[in-house]
């Protein structure tokens, strides 16, 4: 099911020299992408870098089919491939999505930052 999402205004500003200025997700996905690494390859970088970071285990909606498929940082990885029923996403409160500057949460239903930031 799709929900509305926290922020989907995701234009880059424009400093004050015109140059457009990125945020901090838009920055690494950039510096990953210009190592060419590929998207399952970042994926991988990422879950290495911040999976264990990744509160979703604590989440309501968080269920025994995704304990036992390892999943999570749904925000990189994209959705879940388990019938999770919809609650209060706990995202907004993770280190993730802080130092991210993430601006959606339910990654696990909708999709990950990315594909949410280009929908
Ligand atoms: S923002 Fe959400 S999906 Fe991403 S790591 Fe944090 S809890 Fe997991
Ligand atoms: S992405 Fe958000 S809603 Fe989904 S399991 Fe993680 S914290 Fe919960």
């Amino acid at each position: 099911m799709e929900t509305d999402c926290i922020n989907k205004n995701n234009a880059g500003m424009k400093n004050i020299t015109g140059r457009i200025k990125m945020d901090k997700f838009e920055e690494k996905m950039d510096k990953l992408s210009s190592e060419g690494l590929s998207d399952s390859e970042i994926g991988e970088k990422l879950l290495d870098e911040m999976g264990d970071l990744c509160i979703c285990p604590d989440c309501p909606m968080y269920n025994q089919c995704a304990q036992e498929k390892y999943e999570g940082l749904y925000c990189i990885l994209g959705k879940s491939q388990c019938n999770l029923e919809e609650d209060d996403c706990i995202c907004p409160e993770c280190e993730v999505a802080e130092n991210m500057e993430l601006k959606n949460d339910l990654f696990c239903l909708n999709g990950s930052e990315k594909e949410l930031r280009e929908s």
